[in-house]
């Protein structure tokens, strides 16, 4: 199967940005920025998302998430971060090779040019509802 554009990119095929990089873990800089300072964390071994991923490959880059997402907040002085992580077409991937977006908000949007906007409409259900729900989730943990 074809190489992703990150595989190409861990594979010293194409260029990136890179800011870390241990026997597991690679980190870049988005080309295509939505804030400044928007970071790809991504594994070295190939996972199309979070859905077909070793959980050791997850584990190796929780383990390094909070010292990249602390650089790169040093970096700018932002005021927050957002960490984003898209798992199929309709959830907005584009790129299929696991991978997780530090991305950092600012209070000063346009010398930063942060026009993020994240949408999260809060809903109200009774009970009843969320039990069935918390039952639904828990049975698929068990298969
Ligand atoms: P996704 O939409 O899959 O969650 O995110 C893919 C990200 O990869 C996008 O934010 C996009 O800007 C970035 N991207 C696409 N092509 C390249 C590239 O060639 N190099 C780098 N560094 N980032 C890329």
């Amino acid at each position: 199967m074809e190489k992703t554009i990150f595989e190409k990119i861990i594979d010293g095929e194409i260029p990136s940005y890179k800011v870390y990089e241990d026997e597991h873990v690679y980190s870049f800089l988005d080309v295509f920025p939505i804030t400044k300072g928007h970071t790809l964390v991504i594994p070295k071994k190939h996972s199309r998302n979070i859905f077909d991923c070793d959980p050791e490959v997850a584990a190796n880059i929780g383990k390094v998430l909070p010292k990249i997402a602390n650089a790169v907040k040093a970096a700018y002085n932002c005021n927050g971060v957002n960490i984003f992580q898209n798992n199929e077409e309709y959830a907005g991937q584009s790129v299929f090779h696991l991978h997780f977006h530090i991305v950092p908000r600012y209070k000063d949007k346009d010398a930063n040019f942060d026009n993020l906007e994240v949408k999260w409409p809060p809903q109200q259900l009774e009970a009843n509802e969320l039990q069935e729900i918390q039952q639904s989730i828990i049975e698929n943990l068990e298969n």
